[in-house]
Order: C-alpha cells, then sequence, then structure tokens
C-alpha cells in the first residue's frame, strides 16, 4: 500500500457556473481543493467588481456547512472593461485576475474581446498593478482550423502582446499543445500554464475514434498524441511554469449529448485520483505536489496551503458516481476509460 500527501490543492481554473448549478457541483470542488480561481463566464458574465463581489457572495452562500473554500474572482474582459474598476478589484484583495476570452471561442464568450487595442488601458493599468490576465488561448477566426487555432493565438495574438507589454503576468489557461508547452517553457517569469486533468488523458482519437463522444469534448479541443504526451512532459516535469488548472465544467447531459453538443469536461469530482494516477505512470509521484499545490500559489503570490490531502494506492479501483444530479439535470463525471486505484482519504 502506497500513501501520498499533498498540501490542500488548488485549482486554478474552474467553472462553478450559478444557482441551482452552481449549488450541485460546488461541493465537489470543495471536497478537494482549497481555493479555486473561478472563471467568469455566467450570463451575463461577471464584468465589474460589484458584479465579482455579488457572485463571489453567491457562491459562499451555496457552500454546504462544514465544508470550506475560497473562492479567487475574475473579471470578464469587454472592451468596455473601465481600468480604474479592475485597481479596485484588484485592491479588494478578492479578484485575482482578469479574463481574456476572444469573442466567440467558447461557452458564453459572446462578449469577449475583439480588438486587443481597444483594452490596452486595462492592460497596461494590470501590468502596473501586478495582476495577472488568464488568457483563453484560441483564434476564432474560422479561416483557423480548430486544431492549429492555439498556436494561431500564441503567434498572432499573444506574443505581439507581450512583445508590446513584457511586464504583463500573463496564464495561458488550459493549453493542449506542444507549442503551448514551449512558449510557457521559454516566457519568463510573467507567464505561466495551466494544465486540465483530461488533457493529460485524452486525444483526439477518445472523441472522434470509432463514434463521437460527447463527453469528451471540450475546448481548447483535445489534439494529436504528441501533444498529449507533451502536456505530460511539461505537467509532471517539475517546472513552476506549469500548475493545475482542471477546466471542470459542467453541462447537462442533454446539452452534452446533443446534435450541437457544448463544450466541457466535468472532472472536479476525480481529479486528484486521475492526476496521481497519470503522476504515477510518468514516474513523477514526487512532484504531484508542485503541480496541484505549489506552482499555482507561488504564480499568484498567495501562501500555499496549510492544510494536506492524503491519496492512498488500493488494489480495489475508485468508484465515483457517473453522474452529479443537479437540479437542471444530470452532469456527467469524466470517465478515464481505465480503471484509477488512487483513493482520496476523507
Ligand atoms: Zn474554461
Amino acid at each position: 500500500m502506497q500513501r501520498i500527501t499533498l498540501p490542500r490543492p488548488d485549482d486554478w481554473h474552474l467553472h462553478l457556473r450559478d444557482g441551482a448549478m452552481l449549488r450541485a457541483v460546488l461541493p465537489e470542488t470543495a471536497r478537494h481543493f482549497a481555493r479555486a480561481i473561478v472563471m467568469p463566464n455566467l450570463v451575463p458574465p461577471v464584468v465589474t467588481l460589484d458584479d465579482a463581489l455579488a457572485y463571489r457572495d453567491r457562491i459562499l452562500a451555496a457552500l454546504p456547512e462544514g465544508m470550506s473554500f475560497q473562492p479567487l474572482m475574475t473579471l470578464y474582459l469587454t472592451e468596455g472593461t473601465d481600468p480604474a474598476d479592475v485597481e479596485r478589484a484588484a485592491a479588494s484583495g478578492l479578484v485575482k485576475a482578469v479574463k481574456l476570452y476572444p469573442a466567440g471561442a467558447t461557452t458564453n464568450s459572446q462578449s469577449g474581446v475583439r480588438d486587443l487595442t481597444r483594452v490596452m488601458p486595462v492592460l497596461e493599468t494590470m501590468a502596473r498593478i501586478g495582476l495577472p490576465l488568464c488568457t483563453h488561448g484560441e483564434v476564432t477566426d474560422p479561416q483557423v482550423d480548430i486544431f492549429d487555432r492555439e498556436a494561431v493565438f500564441i503567434d498572432t495574438v499573444l506574443a505581439p502582446l507581450r512583445r508590446r507589454l513584457p511586464e504583463l503576468r500573463v496564464v495561458m489557461e488550459h493549453i493542449t499543445t506542444e507549442e503551448g508547452v514551449a512558449y510557457a517553457a521559454g516566457g519568463g517569469e510573467n507567464l505561466a500554464a495551466t494544465i486540465t486533468t483530461h488533457h493529460l488523458i485524452i486525444n483526439r482519437n477518445h472523441i472522434l475514434a470509432g463514434g463521437i463522444r460527447p463527453h469528451y469534448y471540450c475546448l481548447p479541443v483535445a489534439k494529436r498524441e504528441k501533444h498529449r504526451l507533451a502536456l505530460r512532459r511539461a505537467a509532471t516535469s517539475g517546472n513552476p511554469r506549469y500548475f493545475l488548472g482542471t477546466d471542470s465544467a459542467p453541462h447537462v447531459d442533454a446539452l452534452k449529448e446533443h446534435a450541437c453538443g457544448c463544450a466541457g469536461c466535468f472532472t472536479a469530482t476525480n481529479t486528484l485520483s486521475l492526476l496521481a494516477h497519470v503522476f504515477e505512470e510518468e514516474g513523477a509521484l514526487d512532484r504531484l505536489e508542485g503541480f496541484t499545490s505549489r506552482h499555482g500559489p507561488a504564480f499568484y503570490r498567495l501562501p500555499v496551503n496549510a492544510g494536506t490531502i492524503a491519496l492512498e494506492k488500493r488494489a480495489e479501483p475508485c468508484t465515483w458516481p457517473e453522474k452529479i444530479h443537479a437540479e437542471p439535470g444530470p452532469v456527467t463525471v469524466f470517465n478515464p476509460g481505465f480503471p484509477v486505484h488512487w483513493h482520496v482519504l476523507p
């Protein structure tokens, strides 16, 4: 029997939604994670400090008795965002990042940015005060193949932005390619990248070969096997540039199993067990705590969590509920497609 103990982990990219869905999924994260960077792509989006404070109150109100969890709030960057409001938000201590969604890139991103030059005053303010910009790193040009959108974003948007504003602290969210891995590795102190659990496990064959599997469809979409392997090397490298952002994103089954299915994998429930499995496969169990618990706080300039969480490898595989039963409908928990033996201890 093998056992590992980690400082309580954080999720540096999480979708909690709102209302009944928030109440259903929040315990899945709070059970294991102390904090999370909470994505602001609600309808309508969380744009201002006031929006973020109200959303934070709703999250804390939805937290079951006896659980502790600290939501780290983000603002949704729009072309109308006021730099002074962003500065107040950072000063509040409750807002930890601003999120850039290229307009139309993913779920509820219609209000995103079309022209970066229009938000330069906001980005300059963020660079001055050290507030990170979290990027959904995909171009939305219909001419660009969906499997190339991350690499093209790096070349045509991110690299030029960082040359223009090198002091801006940037998190490349949910990188999915070897180009993303390489750019993050060479980006210096002001750049980091999050990696999801599911992108360490699936490649595009899992989605498309032998029938379409909508519960593996997410954005950015999983790429070729060589990219999955590059992500695994990065995540398990011990390089503090990379840390966990699950991008766990609940959609009800009816909208996943649909003629135009929603993007998102729901991994909050089983992420830690899956990561222990992946890190063990890569011979890097000793580096798991960096990825889940240390590199993220270092980049966000926050303390490592005081508590710990332990996992134990047992002969019998873990079991999870196949679905989380939310009032709007069932949400399918990510199924890795293989048995996992790392049990999170209560
Ligand atoms: Zn996301």
